[in-house]
């Protein structure tokens, strides 16, 4: 596979011409693919959704669609091997893989059950209470929701190239809008063979699902008030796009995920010995190691209290020590690569940044022992532990270095971490590891504002617990601020994010009636 990378466009699958960028394997550094859309013609994609794709859509209703996502889920499931076997490629071991890949299949099938369940048969949702507006009863209103008549961008980022394209794609289809999926460049061979896998099975109709393996041009200029752009990616990418005409003058409807330095709290009460202690640092090195660090939700910021910062130092390097880095499948590896060598240069020059303002705990950027593969070749990196001693450091509260990195930071009481917190600039998701009630709830409450989502982990739930970094398709996936300020997931809510509200005003009964 070096030639390049086929899309899927406005009915068949067409390839870019010219020399397109080169994609490496993360492992070999041998060349997998090029990607290119010079020549294709992405206008024709985006009026194929709304001509074909979406009409067809719309003739199934809510829970026929979500019999398709179903059907699409089972189809990615039943050869999530070739999934496996590709995401090795960019780095990941089989257990990073299965984020990834039973990741995006399972939410989708969550997707579709709430859907089946939760849904009208047609294409009208009749919500909240009717409302009297006159004195004698015979005039009201209520809010409808039906299908926006374009079609949803997907913009995502080279971390989840699965699981980030069908958590978006569930919740459009069930809502009736067709997707054009653009993956990120690095892990786009991965996105293109799961968007194959779909279509192989047939089980969607004609122009619901098309593929960009490449970059946009002109895509944006043709988007309007009826289509929808769903980006995940860095803050810098998320502002650029924001501030396009399509968002800012035609109001296409927005959401962005993006870069989060998320925190990790443990509490006072949690001393050595406690369960919470042992839990605390198990979900930092789980963190800081799964996807060798390239998660969105990963911590960045570990909170311990004060006193506390050189016991657990030393229970984190002494769990950091075993792990063994290496090419995915090798024998005892339990970390793989990062994504590439760029990749691994912007982290190591993150860590710079971090380092003049926190001290190395554990590891050396420059150097790591890899375990079957040429570590001249692979982009493999340490975990890399930082401690910041000095309260008033910056970089720790700015910097997002996106790979198996994270910084022990020290507070003195809940209003003195809670004001830390706050210096991220609003997260998608935090932690809270304590078994004292009173904690627990001034730290959520006071963290609150600052998250998206917030897990509380103590010895009676973690045994059930599903972890920091996972969101869940029944929840919310976001957060304020440097996070994107967007949402995501949290059920049904996804779905009716791709649905236009109306207020409807008439005699009593009309929203139910028009709903038949
Ligand atoms: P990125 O560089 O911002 O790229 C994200 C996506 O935007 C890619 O598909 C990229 O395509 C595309 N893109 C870039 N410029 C564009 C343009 N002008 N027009 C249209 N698309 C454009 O981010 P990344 O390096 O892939 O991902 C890492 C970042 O994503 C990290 O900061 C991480 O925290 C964040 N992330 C957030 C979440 C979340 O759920 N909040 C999840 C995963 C990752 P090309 O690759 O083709 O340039």
């Amino acid at each position: 596979m070096s030639e390049i990378l086929p899309s899927y466009l406005a009915g068949s699958w067409r390839s870019g011409t010219g020399a397109g960028a080169p994609v490496h394997d993360a492992v070999t550094g041998e060349l997998v693919t090029r990607v290119s859309t010079d020549g294709l013609d992405l206008g024709a994609a985006v009026a194929h959704a709304r001509e074909v794709g979406g009409p067809a859509l719309r003739e199934l209703g809510f829970t026929g669609r979500a019999e398709l996502v179903k059907a699409a889920a089972a189809a990615v499931a039943e050869r999530k091997q070739e999934l496996y076997d590709l995401s090795a490629r960019s780095g990941c071991t089989r257990a990073d893989a299965k984020v990834d890949v039973d990741g995006g299949f399972g939410t989708a099938m969550v997707f579709a059950a709430l859907g089946r369940k939760g849904l009208p048969t047609g294409n009208v949702i009749v919500e909240d209470e009717e409302v009297p507006l006159g004195r004698a009863g015979s005039f009201v209103g209520r809010h409808l929701l039906t299908p926006r008549r374009g079609l949803a961008l997907q913009i995502n980022a080279f971390n989840f190239p699965v699981w980030g394209m069908l958590e978006k794609l569930a919740p459009a289809l069930i809502a009736g809008v067709p997707t054009i999926v653009k993956p990120a460049t690095q892990t786009a061979y991965v996105a293109e063979h799961a968007v194959r896998i779909i279509l192989e099975a047939g089980v969607l109709p004609e122009g619901v699902l098309q593929l960009v393996s490449g970059s946009v041009p002109g895509v944006f200029d043709v988007l309007g008030g009826q289509d929808l752009i769903g980006f995940t990616g860095s803050a810098a990418t998320a502002a650029k796009l924001r501030s396009d005409p399509a968002v800012t003058h035609r109001s296409v409807r927005f959401n962005a995920e993006a870069d989060s330095l998320n925190a990790s709290v443990l509490g006072p009460d949690a001393t050595a010995g406690t369960p919470e202690f042992d839990l605390f640092v198990g979900a930092l090195v789980t963190e800081m190691t799964v996807k060798a660090g390239q998660k969105c939700t990963a911590i960045r910021r570990a909170f311990v209290p004060k006193d506390r910062l050189d016991e657990v130092s030393d229970a984190v390097s002494s769990r950091l020590a075993e792990i063994v880095v290496g090419a995915p499948g090798a024998e005892g590896v339990t970390m793989g690569a990062l994504v590439g060598l760029d990749q691994r240069d912007d982290v190591r020059a993150q860590v710079e940044k971090l380092r003049a303002e926190a001290d190395l705990v554990f590891g050396d950027p420059a150097k790591v022992d890899v375990v079957g593969a040429d570590d001249g070749r692979g982009a493999f990196l340490s975990p890399i532990l930082l401690r910041a001693t000095d309260r008033s450091a910056t970089a720790p509260h700015r910097v997002e270095a996106f790979g198996p990195v994270s910084t022990l930071l020290p507070y003195d009481g809940v209003a003195d971490l809670v004001g830390q917190v706050a210096r991220g600039d609003g997260s998608l998701a935090g932690s809270v590891v304590s078994n004292d009630p009173d904690f627990v709830r001034d730290a959520v409450v006071g963290m609150a504002p600052l998250h998206g989502r917030i897990l509380v982990l103590d010895r009676d739930d973690a045994g059930e617990s599903t972890g920091h970094g996972t969101p869940m398709p029944q929840l919310v996936h976001g957060g304020p601020g440097r996070a994107g300020g967007g949402e995501e997931e949290g059920g049904l809510r996804a779905v009716r994010h791709h649905l236009q509200r109306t207020a409807v005003q008439g005699g009593p009964g009309l929203a139910e009636a028009l709903a038949r």
